[in-house]
């Protein structure tokens, strides 16, 4: 199990708690070469702050729908102002 403790061969990279290489969201600039949850990155050329995704104990499932409604609603909320 040690052989693999930040879950690289078992996980998709945005389930894993520590991230590398982790770019801004905004302009794909470098931020990190390695960063454990959680994390705030304020990106030092567009000042995009890049924050790693609330860690929630909930079934895979029903988080990730979760994870959806959050994300429509704030499209919503963005592009209605
Ligand atoms: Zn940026």
């Amino acid at each position: 199990m040690s052989l693999d403790p930040y879950g690289e061969n078992t996980q998709p990279e945005y389930k894993r708690s520590t991230r590398v290489k982790v770019r801004c969201g905004n302009c794909g600039r470098l931020l990190a070469e390695r960063v454990t949850a959680p994390w705030t990155i304020k990106c030092s050329r567009c000042k995009c702050v890049n924050e790693s995704a609330p860690l929630i104990p909930a079934p895979q499932e029903l988080s990730e729908k979760a994870a959806l409604k959050v994300a429509t609603a704030r499209n919503e909320q963005t592009s209605g102002s």
